[in-house]
């Protein structure tokens, strides 16, 4: 094994890392849970918007509740009084029955209102339902693609260790300045510094040499430092 095929091993490992990292970086659990993130904060939004509105309505509700039950005490005091025997003169007599249907007015009146707020309130607690459902979905799968993140970063950072201790045994057999050149030239070459030379293909670039390079390269020795003239690469043939 020349020391041009150990750097090709160094390479293969080094790729492997990179594609490794990539996915690690771009899991799609991670981007739906980015997603999924985003609806829940939408809900949650809207969550608030409604539970202000139902509380206000439930206030309402109470409040004409509270109202009918104070008018119905007061009729219950004005019947009381009416048929007590103490009120026997006819004015006051009337004037209680008078009260009295004024009051009734008031119930049907206050009891007319609840139902209108009771029929306001009904779409506003199916949004509130429908709203808090799909919050505390948000959150389920939320919770399961945070799992699946982190056991698939876990997983990949596993296959990260195994590469890298591979790629440590394949450097160690290369010479410290071509390590150097081949680290310089992974920088500029976008992750891959080492490429096959087949059938006058550079595998880097995918381009032809011409002929007169390739007759130069072939009359150098097999383990000789030649580049691909287009990409810069480190050929090995
Ligand atoms: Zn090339």
């Amino acid at each position: 094994m020349t020391a041009l095929d150990q750097l090709l091993a160094v390479q293969e490992h080094d790729t492997r890392s990179d594609q490794l990292r990539h996915r690690r970086a771009n899991l799609a659990e991670r981007v739906q849970l980015a997603g999924v993130e985003r609806a829940r904060s939408a809900a949650e939004g809207e969550l608030v918007a409604v539970d202000e509105r139902r509380n206000a309505l439930v206030r309402d509700q109470k409040r004409l509740e509270d109202d009918i039950a104070s008018t119905e005490e007061r009729i219950t005091a004005a019947d009381r009084a009416l048929y007590s025997g103490t009120v026997v003169a006819p004015r006051e007599l009337q004037a209680l029955q008078d009260e009295i249907s004024s009051l009734k007015r008031r119930v049907t009146k206050l009891e007319d209102d609840e139902l209108e707020v009771m029929e306001e309130l009904e779409p506003v607690e199916a949004d509130h339902a429908r709203l808090s459902a799909a919050v505390l979905e948000a959150d389920a799968e939320a919770e399961r693609l945070r799992t699946a993140v982190t056991a698939n970063e876990a997983e990949i950072d596993v296959e990260l260790d195994r590469a890298a201790a591979a790629r440590a045994e394949a450097a160690a057999g290369v010479a410290a300045d071509l390590l150097a050149d081949y680290e310089r030239l992974r920088r500029r070459a976008q992750g891959v510094a080492v490429a096959r030379l087949v059938a006058g293909v550079c595998g880097g670039c995918h381009l032809r040499l011409p002929a007169v390079e390739l007759d130069r390269i072939k009359k150098q020795p097999v383990d000789a430092l030649v580049h691909c003239d287009e990409c810069g690469r480190l050929l090995v043939r």
